[in-house]
């Protein structure tokens, strides 16, 4: 029989990225993404007209959705509050429940469900599911999960810390288990996720006991355009004294903070050449992602007690050595030693970068998220089966 092939779709708020992909082998037949959704003078002025850009793509390359043997269309969807955590097959009651969480996730949210309600309807013969940022980490522990704040608002307005990337967290540590050839139950991880969003995660056996980003993808680390970690003083007192509107606040902790706050640039490889060049703010803007970083790497060896593996992965994770070397340098009485030449030497998939002679392992793990998607849809269609 013929492997099954999944869509899986990923939609922004300006972005739809895409790709089908077998998820038993985990081989990609076709993916791509379709930018400047709605911008002016883009010729792709929704979401529904992004969907007819992919569809011709694919019969472009001789694909027909339709008769592929398509088994399910993944949907990644960033929030999915305290209810939804199991991957879930879409019907219309899900779609109003997941409407409702869109001020939990305002930015990320809306054009998920968007992207869902398009997909539905071009290809309605086909089970939709939806997967969730938040799940891996749905059962933190109590400690880490909960914000110091009064608890009564807390629970009436789902307060807590959520965390997200929960796909490439949990990928990447069974990924890391599977390398060292270890039973994920047996190891302590640190995971660190740096991309656009980054994020670190500490897992105890395959659970995750803490993670960054919180009721948002807003905190924790320092990102290419989010704030991270702030002191929330800074919120009132800018609405205060500054006379900013919240949204306006909102929107410069999101897009206009983090690396390109610092350096007026987000993407590290040009923050690179800045910093070649002798920039200053780019300089800075390093040094504050490096200290930040360094800071939850120490947070989370306390947390864990010890820990067997730390990974770096995402695009900054995967292929920036220097950043690599800079967040662990000079923690050898951590138990963490770096080997500069197989840290610097590129390669593709999973592989070590530590010295022989470090009793913590360090590796560059390539996350995958679609094909994480895309396992998690086959799980939530089998699971459907046996319930009904
Ligand atoms: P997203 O969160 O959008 O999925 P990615 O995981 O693709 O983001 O990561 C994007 C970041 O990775 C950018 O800052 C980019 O500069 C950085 N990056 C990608 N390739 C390299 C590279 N070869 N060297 C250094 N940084 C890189």
């Amino acid at each position: 029989m013929a492997e099954p092939v999944v869509l899986v779709i990923n939609a922004g708020s300006s972005s739809l990225k895409y790709q089908l992909l077998e998820p038993v082998s985990g081989r990609s037949r076709e993916g791509g993404i379709v930018e400047q959704i709605g911008e002016p003078s883009s010729p792709v002025a929704d979401h529904d007209a992004a969907l007819r850009c992919v569809f011709d793509r694919f019969a472009e390359s001789g694909i027909d959705l339709k008769t592929c043997g398509l088994a399910a269309v993944g949907h990644r969807v960033v929030h999915g509050g305290t209810r939804f955590y199991r991957p879930t097959v879409v019907d219309d009651e899900l779609v109003a429940r997941l409407t409702e969480l869109a001020p939990l996730a305002p930015l990320h949210n809306p054009p998920a469900m968007q992207g869902i309600e398009v997909a539905r309807r071009m290809l309605p013969g086909v089970p939709h599911v939806a997967v969730f940022d938040t799940a891996f980490f749905h059962d933190l522990p109590v400690a880490a999960a909960t914000y110091a704040i009064d608890q009564k608002l807390a629970e009436k307005w789902q307060i807590r810390r959520y965390g997200f990337h929960g796909m490439s967290h949990q990928y990447v540590s069974e990924q890391a288990a599977a390398f060292l050839g270890k039973p994920l139950t047996a190891l302590n991880q640190i995971v660190l996720h740096l991309g656009n969003g980054s994020s670190a995660s500490a897992i105890a056996g395959g659970r995750p006991v803490d993670t960054s980003m919180g009721l948002t993808p807003m905190e924790g680390l320092v990102m290419g355009t989010r704030s991270g970690d702030i002191d929330p003083g800074i919120v009132s007192y800018l609405w205060r004294t500054a006379s900013m509107e919240v949204g306006e606040i909102e929107s410069m902790l999101n897009h206009r903070s983090g690396v390109l706050g610092i350096a007026g640039e987000r993407d590290f490889r040009r923050l690179r050449k800045m910093i070649e060049s002798g920039d200053t703010a780019a300089q800075l803007a390093y040094d504050v992602f490096i200290h930040r970083l360094r800071k939850y790497i120490g947070a989370y060896l306390a947390v864990l007690g010890h820990t067997d593996v730390v990974s770096f992965t995402a695009g900054i994770g995967e292929n920036a050595a220097a950043v690599r070397r800079d967040a662990l340098s000079g923690m050898a009485g951590l138990g963490i030693k770096l080997d500069e030449r197989r840290n610097t030497t590129a390669g593709t998939g999973a592989r070590r970068i530590s010295a022989d002679d470090s009793p913590v392992t360090v590796l560059v793990v390539p996350t995958n998220e679609e094909l994480a998607i895309a396992r998690d849809c086959l799980i939530a269609i089998e699971t459907r089966a046996h319930d009904g």
